[in-house]
């Protein structure tokens, strides 16, 4: 018989109950061993769970309060030093303060989980920084699984991944100074573990990326130290999020029990990988995606595992998912409210330890003929479905021609004739998009939902949340006005309830980063825009002005990214559907006569692969979708778009293909730090560098506002600046937003008559 392992497993519980937990906590709503008490409770349901449905080896040390890199932290005692850290063991309160902040001591950095939707803590590295095993946490909770008469399989991260994805606090310090130290405190870790357990597992995602040969150089020898350190328990290293590629020799020559590969991400790194593997190494193979909530093909896994247990034999191998299932809800059992053919299509994390288990089973000869047989009917019914299958969308996207592509003339031309019909100042002033969602507005929406307004009611109170917004913005004399937004919940849930093709599950929250979840749409078949999405609202909004007002949506490769993506056709395909869904609504704006269009493109960058060699494949696709919901709209249409973050210099060439009219990006927080790549590279349209930070209910300056205008204005044309915030304001109250655009309009007009004055 095979054996079966997760590498890690959702931790938040099937109601959020952790989320719920943790933050009664931090309100000093409940007390600490409350919530210690919880952790201990569903750490016991999930690996009971995980054990029924056939898992062999139970990952411990995964679960985390708030974030496992950020528990590796606390292991390590790398508290950054202005948490004011007695040095003592890190309790739950310093933990806290970590990604919190506490008393104006700013919280640690928070990044993207490599290409997931998950986000650590990022580790600071100084110089004369010490190390020292400040938590025991990962230890306790092994003697808890043991407790429970579980066969466990200690998780940690790897100690190269952690230096690697951490930053220097100081610049010209190099963090990797401090491996040696580190080293030496996961070897008492490991130490200390193997003697209670058979297996840890440290995870080097890191090898699926371009890494520079000083990193690649490190793991042999950082290896060596914690296998000895290892004794008689076996040491896994896991890789995951892609193929090893040229990283393959390193994994293979690593001193260790076991690896962990992602064999969905290159099904033949098989036969290249096997024949290196030294006679002392097991494989563990990733066959069941860990990544998105669709049932495995099962027979196409049990192939991959055949071959891997010809090659190795059964002794030698290991079935697993790709990656940790922290990236997919819980349980589809949950989910009744979902039409049953397309459920039946899908699999949440306990879904997919029972996968695991089959195609092991599988795989060892064991009869399993009736389950195999019905995860065929199921990828069957997909494969025909009508539900997911729509002809003529396929054939209008066969269908794409170069011309749909790209807008008829170019800027220059069009910013000529859309200066002649708006007539908008030097350095027009503008918003985002959305404004303060007030409590009122919330409920409104949600008593909709709930069938307690009707809708003549929910139109009119909306309409009323529209009028009040313009009319503020009349009052603050901006030059382009928005709608508000005040109906989107969210900008990708807003569309995909609009769009065919995409359904929604009722409790299928994946974790985004400590006690925030989220919950993807799903899209499970061809998507179209069957009506109109936001025309009314537009128009209405329009009709209280003789001001342009600007029409809003969310772009393509965003509602693809903050999706959970059908995996039966290349993503490129899916987000050039989405994108004639929002072409389509482009056009109904036009015919409208909305003048401005700004299409949000706030997930382009974080959609980049890991591989910088992938880049280029991605960015033609996901520019060309951009490129496709604006061509054909007539030149006097003025086409924004938005990015949240300000780093571009890598793709600066790539944003300027999209070719949008103008250009609104997050600066102020980076003091326009990123103008320095529009000095290197003249960007052809119009931009607007944020220049107050929304993030934060502080009210910038007028003074500010007009010291960050005037760097701006170094680099960029005035003919060719705007003035806006960095981002949308839904999560800002209204007292502090007019400040700071009563600031904004002010600091702009000063600006123009400057710029009038010579
Ligand atoms: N138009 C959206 C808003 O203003 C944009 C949000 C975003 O870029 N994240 O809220
Ligand atoms: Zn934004």
């Amino acid at each position: 018989m095979l054996t079966t392992h997760l590498l890690g497993f959702p931790r938040i519980g099937v109601d959020r109950d952790l989320k719920k937990g943790v933050e009664a906590y931090w309100k000093g709503q409940s007390s600490e061993e409350a919530l210690l008490a919880l952790g201990k409770e569903l750490r016991q349901r999930h690996w009971n769970l995980q054990r029924d449905q056939g898992i062999d080896l139970i990952p411990v040390g995964d679960f985390s309060y708030y974030d496992q890199i950020l528990d590796a932290t606390a292991m390590l005692g790398a508290v950054p030093e202005r948490f004011d850290w007695d040095g003592d063991m890190v309790g739950l309160a310093t933990y806290f303060k970590m990604p919190r902040g506490y008393n104006g001591v700013k919280a640690m950095e928070m990044t993207k989980w490599f290409n997931t939707n998950y986000h650590y803590l990022v580790p600071e590295f100084a110089p004369g920084q010490t190390f020292t095993l400040s938590s025991t946490k990962v230890l306790d909770e092994l003697a808890e699984a043991k407790a429970a008469g579980l066969t466990p399989k200690v998780v940690l991260p790897g100690p190269l991944t952690y230096i690697h994805i951490g930053k220097e606090t100081e610049p010209g310090f190099d963090r990797w100074t401090h491996l040696d130290a580190i080293l030496t405190v996961y070897e008492e870790v490991v130490q200390r573990l193997a003697g209670e357990c058979d297996w840890v597992q440290l995870d080097e995602p890191i090898l699926v990326l371009d890494l520079p040969e000083a990193v690649r150089e490190r793991f042999a020898p950082a290896y060596e130290r914690l296998k000895k350190a290892a004794g008689d328990a076996r040491v896994m290293v896991a890789s995951y999020f892609g193929a090893l590629r040229e990283n393959e020799d390193v994994a293979a020559k690593l001193p260790v029990d076991a690896l962990h590969v992602d064999l969905l991400a290159d099904p033949d790194a098989l036969d290249t990988l096997a024949p290196k593997l030294p006679a002392s190494m097991a494989l563990s193979v990733g066959v069941v995606n860990g990544r998105n909530i669709w049932r495995v093909k099962a027979d196409a896994s049990v192939r991959l595992v055949e071959r891997a247990v010809d090659a190795l034999g059964a002794e030698r191998v290991l079935v697993a998912p790709t990656c940790s299932l922290l990236h997919v809800p819980l349980d589809l059992d949950r989910e009744t409210a979902l039409d049953p053919e397309v459920r039946s299509w899908m699999a949440f994390a306990k879904q997919k330890c029972a996968e695991v288990r089959l195609i092991a089973d599988a795989a060892s000869g064991q009869d399993v003929t009736a389950a195999m047989t019905e995860n065929e009917t199921a990828h069957q019914s997909r494969a025909n479905s009508p539900a997911a299958h729509n002809e003529a969308v396929c054939a209008r996207v066969a269908g794409v021609t170069d011309d749909q592509l790209r807008r008829a003339t170019p800027h220059a031309q069009r910013k000529q004739k859309q200066q002649a019909s708006l007539n908008l100042p030097l350095l027009p002033t503008t918003t985002i998009g959305s404004f303060p969602q007030t409590a009122d507005i919330r409920r409104t929406r949600r008593q909709f939902k709930k069938g307690e307004l009707g809708q003549a009611e929910y139109t009119a109170a909306m309409q009323a949340f529209i009028k009040d917004a313009v009319d503020r913005q009349h009052e603050l004399d901006l030059d382009v006005l928005v709608h508000g937004e005040p109906e989107r919940n969210d900008m990708v849930e807003y569309f995909g309830e609009l769009l065919d093709g995409f359904c929604f599950t009722s409790n299928g929250w994946v974790q985004s980063y400590g006690s925030r979840c989220v919950k993807p749409p799903v899209i499970y078949g061809d998507v179209s825009r069957p009506n109109p999405m936001t025309v009314d609202w537009i128009t209405y909004a329009q009709s209280l002005t003789d001001k342009p007002m600007k029409g809003m949506l969310t772009g393509p490769v965003t509602i693809l990214c903050w999706s959970f993506v059908r995996d039966d056709q290349p993503r490129g395909e899916t987000c050039r559907q989405i994108a004639l869904g929002i072409h389509d609504e482009v056009q109904d704006l036009e015919k409208a006569g909305v003048p401005i269009i700004q299409i949000d493109e706030a997930a382009l960058r974080e959609g980049l692969p890991l591989r910088r060699g992938d880049w280029d494949t991605y960015l033609e696709w996901a520019t060309d979708a951009f490129r496709l919901t604006t061509s054909g709209v007539r030149d006097e249409t003025q086409i924004h778009t938005h990015m949240c973050y300000s780093e571009f210099n890598e793709i600066l060439l790539w944003i300027a293909r999209m070719d949008a009219d103008v250009i609104s990006i997050e600066a102020s927080r980076s003091n326009m730090d990123l103008l320095q790549a529009f000095r290197d590279y003249e960007y052809p349209n119009d931009i607007g560098p944020g220049v107050y930070d929304i993030h934060s209910p502080r009210v910038p300056s007028e003074e500010e506002v007009k010291r960050l205008l005037s760097l701006a204005q170094e680099v960029i044309a005035p003919e060719r600046l705007w003035v806006n915030p960095d981002c949308g304001l839904k999560t800002r109250d209204w007292p502090e937003t007019l400040d700071a655009l009563r600031h904004m309009v002010a600091a702009a007009k000063d600006a123009r008559a400057a710029v009038a004055a010579g």
